[in-house]
Parts: structure tokens; C-alpha cells; sequence
């Protein structure tokens, strides 16, 4: 499939890698691929799910077998706590003065919802037409998979150092990787750091994830009268709190349905294929519904600014009755550009609710939650050889892609580790439905996922040490 030129790389060439040691990695993935598989299943079968009101003693199981799975590649493995769910760490040198690469993912999964909503049980792996189903499946029991893939090919001959991280909780908010990093965070520093829990373009098309847009929650009230009264004494010359908040949220968009406060970040995407059409049915959006927002569909999903109310605190409409109401509250979710600093983002979206409150009604607004979006410094040594190693397992050159929602962690590694390059990668296609009924894992994409991972290795360890 043809893309247009942007968004896409020129490849390194003068690699010390011969296409032959590449054409052996692949063959070692293939033959490895069969255990690999199974070890996924295993994982699978653990019902690791991390929301507080699942058995907790199944998260310390599947932590458990991540790290007997990396014992087995020799690395000296740790089982850490931090007030949180177990993550593994685990560690294996490389060659004196090769550089050092972190590979992260999570062994945590979502809880599987609504057993009726499955084809099959969510925690008995199942393959069908080429996919394997299955909670984790895919996120990110794959990734974990990934990584351990790479490390078997590569056994006895490790090309660089080599630590794994995999975390326990990424499904219930990374709560305690804060400290984890504290603690434990000298062990993780790496030259490059691998983050499988991504995913890619489309079957057959690799993606390196460059953006992740940042998030924030605020609460709006709006008051007008110190108390609700009668609509026909007062109505007409006292305005009502409800009505105040629907033109106070009415603000934040403009006619065009683009974000309206001002002074928010905004970038432009790749320009990749990605129609209306597509979009619509992605969506769900109905006919005749307009999509809103100026510019590339992608670009109004990756790189501008999104505001959505979310929750509603006013009478219900079987409760009414003939009332001015005196409050009315509203959650509000912004996504952000990746590159935006939240803090700044809520402070924009505060003033301007505080400077179009209507008719002079009382409003406050408070900070919910925020996380920060990543824009991957996506230049240097490190990811023109994670794009190489793309090209050589898919065939074909791989694409920058965004994403719209976050992975809010990412910021924590950012700030942690500011001298590493941090590469966004996975094992999804659009097809995989993380987090959803019948979640699953494309196996030949699969493949192509731990050929490209092992292949970094060596091209990595292969680089001119200065
Ligand atoms: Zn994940």
C-alpha cells in the first residue's frame, strides 16, 4: 500500500550488520517461535488483573512467571514491591562497553468485562483465523513475550546489556512506578529504552510511535442564586445555574467544533491514510452526524487539543419541577498536544471558563488529574536503527504514528531518564481490541515484532562505540 513521503524515514544503510546475520536472526525467531507461543499462552492463562477488586494472588503469580521466564535467559532477576503490585527486574550484562537497553512492559492485564461478550473464555488463549484471543493476549502479555523472544535469539551472545522491566499495575495507573523509579530506577537506566505497549500502523505496516497526546480532568461548578426557587415567581429576570453552565460549556468549542481557549499547543500529524469513511466507522458516528474540528482527521485525534464534558451534576429529568436551580456542576476531560505542559493547559482552560461565566454567575474550577503527552525526540542513532530493524522484519518502511490517548508512565521514564532515547513500539494492530471483549494477538505480525525487536539488539550493539 503506497503511503505519501511524510512521516516516513530514510533508512541507515551503513549498518555493521550484513543482510545475512539479519537473515539468521529471522530464521532464529522462526524456529523459536513455537515455545514463544506457548509461554504466551501460559501467561495468558493467569488472570492477571489488576483492578483492586480481583485476587491480587494471581498478579503475584504472573509476576512470578515473568521472572522465571527470564531467569531461564540467565538474567538475575528481582520480584520489587513498592506499596503497588509486583513488577520484575531483571539484568544481564553485554559485551564490556556496548550500550544498555531497558525493555519495558506489564504483565497486568484489564479485567476481561463481561464473560458473555467473549466468542471464547477470556483467560483459555484461542486461535482463530490466524489471531490468538484472549485477555493479554495482546496488552501486554505480548510485549513481556517480546522482549523474552528477543533475549532467546540472541542467547549466549548477547549484543548489548540488557535489563527488563515489567511492571504490574499499568492497568490500574502505574500508582507506585514513582517510587519505583526512585528506588530502583539506577538499575533501569539504559542508553536506549524500549516501551512494547504500542502498537502498529496496520497488518503488514510497522509503526514507530512518536506522540502521545497528555490529559487533564477539572471540575467546573457554576452558582447563581444562594438558593433554587420558584420558576415562575423569579424566571425571566433570574438566571438559573443550569442554563448558566450549558452556555459556559458551550464556550470551549467554536462553531467549527475546534477547541476554543486560547494559547493551547497544537501540532500537525504524519500524513498517512486515514479517511472520513474509516473514521466514521471506527467512530460509530451516525449518518448525517458531522465530524467536528478543522484540519486532518489525524491530526485533530494525535497532535491539537480535544475538550469533552464528561459528567453532569444537575436535576435529573424525572426529579424536575418548576425550579431555578442555584448550582450545576461539570467534569471536564482536555486531551492535550503531546507537547503541551498540563499544568499550563488547566491554568488556559480556567481562565477562560472564569472570563466567559455568563451573566456574571460564580464560577470555580478545579484540577481533577493530569498527565503529561510524549513527543519523542524521534531523530539520533538509536531511532534510525529501531526504524532499520522495521524494515528489515515487515519489509517495509515504517511510519511515524501518534496516538490520542496516553500512556501517562511514559513522562515518568521521560523525567527519569532524560539521556535515553525512548522508543514507543508494540505489538497492536487495529484490529486487537485492548481493553475490550475478544481481545487478540495477530501471530504473524507477531513474529515480525520479535524479529524486529532482536534485530535492534544487533544493530545497536553492532553501532561505532565512542
Ligand atoms: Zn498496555
Amino acid at each position: 500500500m503506497s503511503r505519501a513521503g511524510v512521516g516516513r524515514v530514510a533508512l541507515v544503510t551503513d549498518t555493521a550488520l550484513t543482510p545475512d546475520q539479519i537473515q539468521q536472526i529471522r530464521d532464529r525467531v522462526a524456529e523459536l517461535m513455537p515455545q514463544v507461543r506457548a509461554d504466551l499462552e501460559e501467561l495468558v492463562r493467569i488472570p492477571s488483573v489488576s483492578a483492586t477488586s480481583f485476587d491480587q494472588a494471581q498478579v503475584a503469580r504472573s509476576a512470578e512467571a515473568v521472572a522465571e521466564l527470564l531467569r531461564r535467559e540467565g538474567l538475575e532477576v528481582d520480584i520489587v514491591v513498592e506499596g503497588g503490585r509486583p513488577a520484575v527486574i531483571g539484568h544481564l550484562d553485554g559485551p564490556e562497553g556496548a550500550p544498555t537497553v531497558t525493555l519495558y512492559a506489564h504483565h497486568d492485564v484489564q479485567p476481561p468485562g463481561d464473560d458473555a461478550d467473549w466468542d471464547t473464555p477470556p483467560f483459555e488463549p484461542t486461535e482463530r483465523d490466524g489471531r490468538l484471543y484472549g485477555r493479554g493476549a495482546a496488552d501486554d502479555k505480548a510485549g513481556v513475550m517480546a522482549h523474552v523472544a528477543a533475549l532467546r535469539t540472541h542467547a549466549g551472545n548477547l549484543p548489548v546489556g540488557v535489563t527488563v522491566f515489567v511492571e504490574g499495575e499499568e492497568e490500574f495507573g502505574s500508582a507506585s512506578l514513582p517510587t519505583i523509579l526512585e528506588k530502583h530506577g539506577h538499575r533501569l537506566a539504559a542508553d536506549a529504552i524500549v516501551i512494547a505497549d504500542s502498537g502498529n500502523w496496520a497488518i503488514g505496516e510497522p509503526a514507530l510511535t512518536t506522540t502521545l497526546r497528555g490529559g487533564v480532568r477539572a471540575v467546573v461548578r457554576v452558582e447563581t442564586l444562594d438558593h433554587s426557587v420558584h420558576s415562575g415567581m423569579f424566571g425571566g429576570a433570574a438566571p438559573d445555574a443550569v442554563t448558566a453552565m450549558i452556555r459556559l460549556l458551550a464556550s470551549l468549542h467554536d462553531d467549527e467544533g475546534n477547541v476554543a481557549v486560547q494559547g493551547l499547543d497544537e501540532g500537525t500529524a504524519a500524513d498517512l491514510d486515514y479517511d472520513e469513511a474509516r473514521f466514521r466507522e471506527e467512530s460509530g458516528l451516525l449518518d448525517g452526524v458531522e465530524l467536528i474540528g478543522s484540519g486532518s482527521i489525524l491530526t485533530r485525534l494525535w497532535n491539537k487539543p480535544s475538550i469533552t464534558t464528561i459528567g453532569l451534576d444537575v436535576t435529573s429529568v424525572e426529579k424536575a419541577s418548576n425550579t431555578l436551580a442555584a448550582r450545576a456542576a461539570a467534569k471536564v476531560s482536555m486531551r492535550l498536544a503531546p507537547t503541551q505542559d498540563p499544568q499550563a493547559a488547566f491554568e488556559l482552560l480556567r481562565t477562560h471558563l472564569l472570563e466567559h461565566a455568563p451573566w456574571g454567575a460564580r464560577v470555580t474550577v478545579d484540577l481533577e488529574e493530569h498527565g503529561s503527552g510524549f513527543a519523542a525526540d524521534a531523530d539520533g542513532p538509536v531511532c534510525d536503527e529501531a526504524r532499520a530493524s522495521f524494515a528489515d522484519a515487515w519489509g517495509t518502511e515504517p511510519v511515524d504514528m501518534g496516538v490520542g490517548g496516553s500512556i501517562p508512565f511514559i513522562s515518568d521514564f521521560v523525567a527519569r531518564f532524560p539521556e535515553a532515547s525512548i522508543i514507543v513500539t508494540g505489538v497492536e494492530d487495529p484490529d486487537t481490541r485492548a481493553h475490550g471483549a475478544n481481545e487478540s494477538l495477530h501471530l504473524a505480525e507477531f513474529e515480525k515484532v520479535c524479529v524486529a525487536e532482536a534485530v535492534f539488539l544487533a544493530r545497536l550493539g553492532a553501532l561505532p562505540r565512542g
